[in-house]
């Protein structure tokens, strides 16, 4: 990406988002974050509160006005505000329609009005459901997502696909893996590291533990979204942004323990090959279209988690 774009980050105050702005000011734009902050933290973009070139917008984006007036001038949005609770879905179905799709439609009329010609969409492997393919690649289908999470990202990536065909933007949509890091406040990594420090001795692990996933850190991710947006030109650019391995949900509960100074920890099992309805046992994308263009994760997902619990454990994560 060059210099001098003026981008709008939604959720840029959130986890990924606010890694996704310290790379984009680092790299020389001008950066817009809008966030509600229902999430994302003040604290995680403070850094860069004094500077000119950086502005905060805390507003939502079911508020269609508010998000039209923050579109005003802007070269690209970068869509990755989100409610991205999975399991969410299976208790409050409406929360996914709201925060995801219609806040993604909201979005998109703003950028339509404004003459917005550009989205980079945080997307997920959930779309996929249980693929029977794996790794996943990208040209996989149909796509049977089984929650409501899922659901609503599908939805939101057929919205942007078709509001690029219809009003001439450009959007690339990117499928994560589990993403982890630094001001990670959800997940499995988060979870053991909160258990474990109610209670050193056990660790209550969803499913049978089988589940095998890839995780990335978010450092790559950044890295490959930015990478991935320089040099794919298509109207409509999807891909996978994932590891090349996966770790089951007993070996991060070893990395925590072991991360954590810990040596006596018993493991036992909800049962059942999936954590919860909607949960899928396996993950792995597919990423050969983004090597191809010359991009590859450094990182296993054991590093990456292993480095998330270092980095969680220095943030003193708060209960
Ligand atoms: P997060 O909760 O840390 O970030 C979401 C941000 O969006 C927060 O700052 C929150 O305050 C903001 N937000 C939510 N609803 C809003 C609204 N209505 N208006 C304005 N702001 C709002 O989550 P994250 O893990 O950083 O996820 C970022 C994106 O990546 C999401 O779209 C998520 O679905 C996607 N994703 C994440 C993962 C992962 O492993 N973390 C995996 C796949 C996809």
């Amino acid at each position: 990406m060059s210099t001098e774009n003026r981008i709008l980050v939604t959720g840029g105050a959130g986890f990924i988002g606010s890694h996704l702005v310290d790379r984009l000011i680092e790299k020389g734009n001008r950066v817009t974050v809008f966030d509600n902050l229902s999430s994302g933290k003040i604290e995680f973009v403070k850094n860069h509160l004094e500077n000119p070139d950086f502005t905060l917008i805390k507003g939502d984006l079911l508020d269609q006005e508010a998000i039209e007036k923050a579109c005003k001038d802007i070269d690209l949005v970068c869509h990755v505000a989100a409610n991205p609770d999975v399991r969410l879905g299976a208790s409050d179905t409406r929360v996914h329609l709201d925060q995801n799709i219609l806040a993604t439609y909201n979005i998109l009329e703003a950028m339509r009005k404004n003459n917005t010609k550009k989205i980079a969409f945080t997307s997920t492997s959930t779309v996929y459901g249980d693929a029977s393919i794996m790794p996943t690649p990208e040209e996989y289908g149909p796509l049977i997502p089984i929650s409501l999470y899922g659901a609503s990202k599908l939805a939101c990536e057929a919205f942007i696909t078709s509001y690029s065909h219809t009003f001439d933007m450009q959007a690339w949509i990117f499928r994560f893996a589990n993403i982890v890091g630094p001001r990670s406040r959800h997940g499995i990594t988060v979870d053991f590291i909160k258990k474990l420090r109610r209670n050193s001795n056990l660790l209550e692990i969803l499913g049978d533990g089988k589940q095998e996933k890839s995780y990335l850190h978010v450092s790559e991710c950044v890295d490959a979204i930015l990478f991935l947006i320089k040099n794919s030109e298509k109207y409509v650019n999807i891909f996978n942004i994932g590891s090349e391995d996966t770790i089951s949900a007993t070996e991060i509960g070893k990395a925590v323990m072991e991360e954590m100074g810990l040596s006596d920890v018993e493991f036992i099992y909800t049962g059942g090959s999936r954590g919860w309805k909607g949960d899928v046992p396996k993950m792995r994308l597919g990423i050969e279209n983004m090597k191809s263009l010359g991009w590859k994760p450094v990182y296993t997902s054991e590093r990456s988690v292993r480095e998330t619990v270092r980095a969680l454990l220095e943030e003193e994560l708060v209960e």
